[in-house]
């Protein structure tokens, strides 16, 4: 057994070794910038970039001219919600998205109320869906935009992208969806969810970090975006900055290997997933699954363990890489607005754990920490009066803390 288990695929990927082979020519050798057109330098690395851009397009079954890269989704996210916030302000100032997005579209939301935008954000069921119903009566006259994910990072729910694109179509409002935990991982129909823009990351994808890409569809009519990093007039104008060739090299190779080995990964990952939560469920009492049980993603399993505070949990199994609830994805940590969302007790929120498979989980590091995290929650139950009066009495936790 290794003396350290990853187990945190959502918060970031290792990089495929096969990427980083075909990235390294391209800081040494072929270190061209793409913008000089006089020589042949440029020429090389601008070619390198076009074949990526084809490729990325190829796989997601857009045009090449459709492909933006940037420097992952967060950018991507900024430019597609301001870009278009700027540009069809004069239509209307209204956006609607959704309780359980990445703070990467939250936070933008927020910039943009201080400017006079109006934002709705969709509240979600237990299991982390969107009412199709409450979306498409939110969307007024001035609504320019809706902005949702189609799975989330934190507890792996799939909303549904196609019926959320076939309202925005008919009510003629633009469709943003942040892909970052779909593409590579599971089928998407950019066509047929008839998305106008679409954000993803190289670094969730085993490419590398600080690369992303943002998806511009010009389906019916000529989308208007306007560019939040100007000087140079870069990737149509839309993002100017001297291109990062390697990373955008990497970007593409990762996703071909995603998009190779889709179908057999998506098996594999959703039946390790499977044995954990089995095991977890079977085998401790008083545990829950967080978010949806099957519209999610194969390799996201979000569990609570009642009576044991998530990161206590995470100190005792401290050479297993999981997250925890109330550190979740963003610089500082704070509780969980995706668990809140769903309307869960604090007691569900803070014993939390996330655990994100990946290409590189072996199935004897997924017996190691279902053996571990079993073991450390039996241990950690011992410490809890809660718990122990709880089996002294047989009652549950919410019959103890609402005493009839
Ligand atoms: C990781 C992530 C992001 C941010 O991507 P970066 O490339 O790290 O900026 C945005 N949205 C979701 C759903 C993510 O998982």
């Amino acid at each position: 057994m290794t003396s350290s288990v990853y187990m945190d695929n959502h918060a970031t990927t290792p990089t495929d070794p096969r990427v980083v082979d075909v990235m390294l020519p391209y800081f040494t050798e072929k270190f061209g910038n793409p913008a000089s057109r006089q020589h042949k330098y440029g020429w090389v690395a601008e070619s390198a970039v076009e074949n990526a851009r084809n490729s990325v397009a190829r796989i997601l079954r857009v045009d090449s001219k459709e492909v933006i890269f940037t420097s992952g989704a967060t950018e991507s996210n900024n430019l597609a919600i301001k870009g278009i916030a700027e540009a069809y302000s004069s239509k209307g100032k209204q956006i609607i998205t959704c309780a359980t997005e990445h703070k990467s579209v939250l936070d933008v939301c927020k910039h943009l109320e201080k400017f006079g935008y109006k934002v709705t954000y969709l509240p979600v069921n237990e299991f982390g869906l969107i009412d199709l119903n409450v979306l498409e009566q939110a969307i007024i006259k001035e609504t320019i935009l809706v902005s949702i994910m189609i799975a989330n990072n934190e507890i792996g729910t799939l909303q549904d992208v196609e019926k959320i694109g076939m309202i925005c179509a008919k009510k003629d409002v633009i469709f943003h969806t942040d892909a970052t935990q779909a593409v590579g991982k599971i089928p998407v129909d950019i066509e047929s969810a008839k998305i106008d823009l679409l954000s993803f990351s190289g670094h969730k994808i085993y490419g590398p970090k600080g690369v992303g890409a943002l998806v511009v569809r010009n389906r019916n009519k000529k989308l208007k975006l306007i560019s939040q990093i100007d000087g140079g007039g870069h990737e149509r104008g839309l993002r100017s900055g001297t291109l990062n060739v390697p990373a955008i090299i990497g970007l593409a190779k990762a996703l071909e290997l995603c998009n190779d080995s889709m179908d057999e990964e998506q098996k594999r990952l959703s039946l390790l997933r499977d044995k954990m939560q089995n095991a977890f469920l079977t085998e401790l009492d008083e545990v829950y699954l967080n978010g949806h049980p099957t519209q999610r993603l194969p390799n996201n399993l979000n569990i609570s363990f009642m009576y044991v505070e998530d990161n206590t949990l995470m100190m005792s199994i401290k050479e297993i890489a999981v997250s925890s609830g109330s550190a979740c994805s963003t610089a500082q940590p704070q509780p969980s607005h995706v668990l809140k969302a769903l309307g869960l007790n604090e007691e569900r929120r803070h014993s939390a754990i996330r655990f994100g498979l990946g290409r590189f989980n072996t199935e004897e590091e997924v017996d190691y920490v279902i053996d571990r995290v079993i073991q450390a929650v039996k241990s950690l139950r011992e410490f809890s009066p809660v718990y122990k009066k709880r089996v002294a009495t047989k009652q549950t936790v919410s019959e103890l803390q609402h005493p009839k």
